[in-house]
């Protein structure tokens, strides 16, 4: 899923103090192909990988002191503003009653949504009615009526339907609609204005597909109510299909909020992702179950932790980071220790070493870091870039083995390497030196360097 594979591409950056373009370009092609896989719609790939890109290779990540998840937290940070940032709470009308209509395919989850919502209204002293709008199914009237039921809240439907008398199912109403969805819809909320109910919630029909007679119905239903709000329902489980009906439904019926379905399956989010960043439309609540008390207020960083699973990232990262650290600092000491630490190991290091290089610029606009700056300077990058090429001339055995060196060896190496023997000796020499030193160090006791006492 979406958060192993970002969580796999992170730990490549382990061990990196600095990230380069390369760094940057990988992650962003594996979050890209993580996220095309989760589902989020191509157009919202590119927009998204664009802005991480362009946040990961600019000056907050080349001066964290861990890019990597630094990196984490800009791609967290952009999904929650794709998810809307703030969460959006629905709107009352100042004139009672608020009304709102669902629109969405079939099987979304529109009547059970309006169960969840009523039930969620009643419990903070709301008097919702439900209104039974979708007159396309068979069973849909005598499913809003059973929903409601469950819920406690009365429902307005156009007639008795087959859950029976009105002692079966005591808070139906019926108010007839001659079959006409938006008749009842309208004395639905006639009916909630005289008896004071001060939400409606009207249910509409749904299609499997996106058709214009569904798109216009519930199109006039909108225009006949005056909703204040329209909110899309739509089925997290929908993948690709996710951004063409959502653009259906905004052409066709336009709606104020989105509310994301089963979001209880495996679904990871990819279409609420796609769905808010092309309609530009809040999502504002979660389904997450069959019943009615599996519903809550939709938050864009909870969202974005169920994408990312930003918490377990940050924790493996560091883990990931700390065991290359420490099994790096094991490996070298060992190596001293055995007298098996080679120019080879000598050129790794040096080159973890060029990495920091770009510390010196960093440290260039810190204020109070003179005493540093001074040391760094004195640490030439290009004398690093020599050392490389004289190893880089060396044969493995050589790198190995640095007693081989003897006399033509080293004007091969030097001639190779566009330098001196005499740098070639330096360099053995310290590598020499080094290797001494550093062997009594890892023995734990105190290096002498002649003349300058304990280092
Ligand atoms: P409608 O056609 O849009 O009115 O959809 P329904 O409300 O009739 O729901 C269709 C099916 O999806 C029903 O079997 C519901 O129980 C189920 N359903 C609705 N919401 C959820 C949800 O959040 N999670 C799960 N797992 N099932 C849901
Ligand atoms: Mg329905």
């Amino acid at each position: 899923n979406l958060t192993d594979r970002l969580v796999d591409t992170f730990k490549n950056l382990r061990g990196k103090g600095k990230l380069s373009a390369a760094d940057v370009d990988g992650t962003v092609r594996e979050i890209r192909r993580a996220l095309l896989d989760a589902d989020v719609a191509l157009e919202v790939v590119k927009d998204f990988t664009a802005r991480v890109r362009e946040r990961a290779m600019g000056d907050e990540v080349s001066k964290a002191l861990n890019p990597a998840q630094q990196v984490v937290q800009i791609v967290n940070d952009e999904l929650v503003t794709i998810l809307g940032g703030e969460a959006r709470r629905i709107q009352f009308a100042k004139n009672p009653p608020t009304v709102i209509m669902l629109a969405g395919l079939q099987g979304a989850g529109k009547t059970t949504l309006a169960g969840k919502l009523a039930k969620w209204l009643a419990a903070q002293n709301h008097t919702p009615l439900l209104v039974a709008a979708d007159l396309q199914r068979p069973n849909a009237v005598t499913q809003l009526k059973v929903v409601g039921e469950q819920a406690g809240v009365a429902v307005f439907a156009p007639e008795p339907g087959n859950v029976g008398a009105e002692d079966a199912a005591p808070k139906s109403f019926f108010g007839g609609g001659g079959g006409n969805p938006v008749k009842v819809a309208k004395d639905g909320i006639k009916f909630a204005r005289d008896k004071q109910y001060d939400i409606v919630i009207v249910d509409t029909a749904g299609r499997l597909g996106v058709d214009a007679e569904l798109m216009k119905q519930a199109s006039d239903i909108r225009k006949a109510i005056d909703p204040d709000e329209v909110l899309f329902v739509i089925d997290a489980m929908i993948g690709q299909d996710a951004v063409a009906t959502a653009k259906a439904f905004q052409e066709g019926v336009d709606f104020t909020g989105v509310v994301l379905t089963k979001l209880d399956g495996d679904a990871r989010g990819g279409a609420a992702l796609s769905v808010a960043s092309v309609t530009g439309r809040p999502i504002i609540f979660a389904s997450t179950g069959e019943g009615l008390d599996d519903f809550e207020p939709f938050y864009p960083d909870r969202m974005a932790s169920r994408i990312l699973d930003l918490g377990d990232i940050l924790t493996l990262i560091e883990q990931a980071q700390k065991n290359f650290d420490e099994e790096e600092s094991r490996k070298v000491a060992e190596k001293f220790l055995t007298d098996t630490f080679t120019l080879e190991d000598f050129l790794g290091q040096m080159q973890q070493l060029k990495n920091m290089g770009s510390i010196k610029s960093m440290l260039g606009m810190l204020p109070g870091a003179k005493g540093m700056r001074e040391q760094l300077d004195n640490f030439d990058e290009s004398e690093i870039t020599r050392t490389e090429a004289i190893i880089q001339s060396m044969t493995i055995a050589e790198r190995r083995q640095p007693k081989v060196l003897n006399g033509s060896r080293r004007v091969r190496i030097a001639r190779g390497s566009g330098t001196t023997v005499t740098e070639v000796n330096a360099l053995v020499n310290r590598f020499e030196q080094a290797a001494k030193m550093m062997k009594t160090v890892a023995k734990g006791g105190v290096p002498q360097v002649p003349g300058m006492g304990p280092i």
